[in-house]
């Protein structure tokens, strides 16, 4: 079966501040994915698409129920026998397997996405059995949700929810199955289409805003790389491999020292002080930002993170996040609070006395 070759990341023209998001969040899953916003044709899904092939291999279960060691860890009872016997006898159950790019169809509904009955059992042997969904796939990959900001609220949070859980638990009348769903988040969006709801933007992690190139200079390289692509995309793909294996090497040692990285005091103060100067309200705004810092150093060798990395991820983890009506809200139930304070020491603080 021929391979479907997929257009290097390290081709794509400029679009620096994407690469790096993209490359931090592979890094570290702390930061929450990223949202990629901006008009059509301007790389958006091919990026997020060429972000695959700079992901490290990652443990996949040998067995159709998905038992991990991990679980195993937690009780005995949450793999199958056979497992718990390869398990007690020092055999693995898990292999290493490359990260797969899952994309979320569009219009997609709620059973393509936690599962659904199959309709092949059902209609052969009338009875329910699950038909895993995009969740189930995208455990341990990476999930690709374009035009996020047009899918269904229902299934936006569900995706989120899942994303932050790890987990997902499928419901069929008195049959709950829990699924683990563990996976790196990358959705796009073209605002001219619509906006993405406040709270549901505020769970995903980075934003970048995707600006289309103003160098006629390199407005001609995109036409030139896509055309070599077409013309002949093995050759083309072979020409970054070298790179982009380096580059993937580098990613999977700054995610073995990404534990040991730590913020110092004064610099995670600075980080807040930033946050607070700015008026935004989400306590997600400092994780996102301390964990994309974190993944900066990490990225860069370092066991420590630096002014700079926040000074780099603050645009990032920050912009789109200052809420006009939280900023009001806020003050309007601080001064609302005054008022119901100051009622109380004059008309009942009186009477006390
Ligand atoms: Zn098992």
């Amino acid at each position: 079966m021929a391979e479907i070759i997929i257009y290097p990341v390290l081709a794509l023209v400029g679009q620096e501040e994407m690469k790096t998001a993209l490359i931090l969040a592979a890094i570290n899953p702390r930061v929450r994915g990223v949202l990629l916003m901006g008009p059509r044709g301007t790389g958006k899904t091919t990026a997020a698409r060429g972000l695959v092939d700079l992901l490290p291999p990652v443990p996949r279960s040998t067995c159709p129920h998905g038992c991990e060691p991990r679980l195993a860890a937690i009780s005995m009872e949450y793999v199958c026998p056979d497992c718990a016997a390869k398990l007690e006898a020092g055999k693995d159950v898990t292999y290493l397997a490359p990260m797969q790019l899952v994309e979320l169809p569009l219009n997609a509904n709620m059973d393509d996405v936690i599962g659904g009955p199959n309709p092949r059992i059902a209609l052969e042997q009338s009875r329910w059995q699950l038909q895993q969904g995009v969740l189930y796939y995208a455990h341990r990959n990476m999930l690709y949700v374009d035009e996020i900001n047009l899918l269904d609220e229902e299934i936006v949070n569900c995706i989120l929810d899942a994303a932050s859980r790890g987990y997902y638990v499928v419901r069929r009348g008195r049959l709950i199955g829990t699924f683990s769903s563990e996976f790196l988040l990358i959705g796009s969006m073209n605002p001219e289409e619509g906006a993405l709801r406040p709270q549901l933007m505020d769970r995903l992690g980075l934003r970048v805003v995707v600006v289309p190139l103003q160098d006629p200079e390199q407005r001609l390289e995109v036409y030139e790389r896509n055309r070599r692509f077409a013309d002949d995309p093995v050759t083309f793909a072979a020409g970054y491999a070298e790179e982009t294996m380096a580059l993937a090497d580098e990613i999977a040692r700054a995610k073995d020292l990404l534990p040991r990285v730590t913020v110092s005091p004064n610099v995670a103060q600075s980080a807040i002080t930033l946050i607070n100067s700015l008026n935004i309200q989400s306590h997600r705004a400092e994780i996102v930002l301390l964990e994309a810092a974190r993944a900066r150093a990490a990225a860069d060798g370092r066991t420590e993170a630096k002014s700079e990395d926040i000074a780099v991820t603050s645009p990032l983890a920050l912009r789109q996040r200052r809420s006009d009506f939280m900023e009001r809200f806020v003050t309007d139930s601080q001064e609302e609070d005054e008022r119901i304070a100051k009622g109380i020491d004059e008309i009942l603080g009186n009477e006390e006395a």
